[in-house]
């Protein structure tokens, strides 16, 4: 007699974001950068439209931060994503894990949690990688406004 053994969930098909650990919460960020990318607020309607520059700590070739564990040390503006701010947050790319969940949807096929291969998100082509430059190197944000992400 074969017994079907059924492969345990994933944590975050059964856990919501609140009951996520610290760990499993941190593990949810793919890694595409575009977060990190400088945004511009239209005065008068509020719009927000990406740039294609990235704050300085963010290292263009692993498109992680560079000093993640300090960051708010060095970047007044970096925001703390966390369960309370995530659905507040609109301009968040579509693709961002954190948003997918807060909005109910699942993680997508190239996620590196679900590929189990930590460069996925690059290979698929969905992070900042050859797209950005870092903001030391960009004087006229307005110059850099690109129509990604989404
Ligand atoms: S947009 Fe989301 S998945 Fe991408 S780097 Fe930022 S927090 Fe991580």
């Amino acid at each position: 007699m074969s017994l079907n053994k059924k492969e345990p969930q994933p944590f975050w098909k059964i856990k919501s974001l609140v009951e996520m650990s610290a760990k499993e919460w941190e593990s949810l960020c793919d890694g595409c950068g575009k977060c990190c990318l400088e945004k511009l607020e239209d005065e008068l309607s509020g719009e927000i439209s990406y740039t294609a520059v990235a704050c300085n700590l963010l290292d263009l070739e692993t498109c992680r931060c560079a000093r993640y564990e300090q960051r708010h040390q060095y970047m007044d503006d970096c925001i703390q994503l966390d369960t309370k701010n995530i659905s507040e947050l609109k301009w968040m790319p579509s693709t961002c894990a954190y948003r997918l969940l807060a909005e109910g949807k699942d993680l997508p096929a190239w996620h590196p949690l679900v590929t189990k291969n930590k460069n996925s998100a690059i290979e698929a082509g969905i992070t900042i990688k050859d797209r950005a430059v870092t903001a030391k190197d960009a004087k006229d944000l307005e110059k850099y406004i690109v129509d990604w992400p989404e």
